[in-house]
């Protein structure tokens, strides 16, 4: 994704840059994650400003709008229509639970399962929220983790349950900090955009000298 907007404070890569406070950030983040599904963050960005400008990137704000106004201002973000009932969703979610201080005092896997239960927020969804806003250590399987490991040698990466592989992969990660996975998942994506492309640009890559894809050893490659 990145952004010329600043970074959330001392987590790496996603950008957090309209709010002045914890609890702000920690929302804005969590407002991106849900209009971030199916579409680039370009257009999320769009959203968020427009959000930003009516003065509304704020829990109780957001709730205040009717579904007209939420929709108008999240419009490029894409499928704005499904967007509108996720956000509030979310946001009623995150309200109730009473904030980022309530969410604070959870354990990871009730915080997961809560993320879970909410309309329109699926395992990225909740990784990237869990692991952005709430600063927990969790893997973020996206597609651009996935088509990564699988083309380094790890067959099974492709299709493997969502759950499954965030689990192996966390019980594998020496020291598995919020701060570190935060960092590793930023360049995963920004690796998959440089070089690691659905056509892969291999010529240059880093990681070719290690990488089956790369070598031509794949299966059936
Ligand atoms: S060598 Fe090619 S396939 Fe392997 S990680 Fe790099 S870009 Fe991807």
């Amino acid at each position: 994704m990145p952004s010329n907007r600043a970074e959330f404070p001392g987590m790496p890569w996603w950008p957090a840059g309209y709010a002045h406070d914890a609890e702000g950030r920690a929302f804005e983040i969590a407002v991106g994650a849900v209009l971030t599904q199916n579409t680039n963050w370009n257009n999320v960005e769009k959203a968020l400003a427009n959000l930003h400008a009516a003065e509304v990137l704020d829990a109780a704000r957001i709730l205040d709008l009717d579904d007209e106004n939420l929709a108008e201002l999240i419009r490029p973000s894409g499928f704005f229509r499904i967007k509108t009932r996720r956000l509030r969703a979310m946001t009623e979610a995150w309200q109730g639970a009473g904030g980022l201080d309530g969410l604070q005092a959870r354990p990871t896997d009730e915080l997961r399962d809560w993320l879970l239960g909410i309309h329109g927020v699926g395992h990225e969804t909740a990784d990237d929220i869990l692991l952005y806003a709430l600063e927990r250590p969790v893997w973020v399987i996206d597609t651009y983790t996935r088509r990564l490991f699988h083309r380094l040698g790890f067959p099974d990466t492709a299709a493997r349950k969502y759950d499954l592989l965030a689990d192996d992969l966390l019980t594998h990660t020496r020291e598995p900090t919020a701060t570190r996975l935060a960092r590793w998942h930023g360049l995963i994506v920004e690796h998959a955009k440089a070089h690691c492309r659905a056509k892969p640009a291999c010529g240059g890559c880093p990681l070719l000298e290690r990488c089956a894809y790369g070598n031509g050893l794949e299966e059936g490659r």
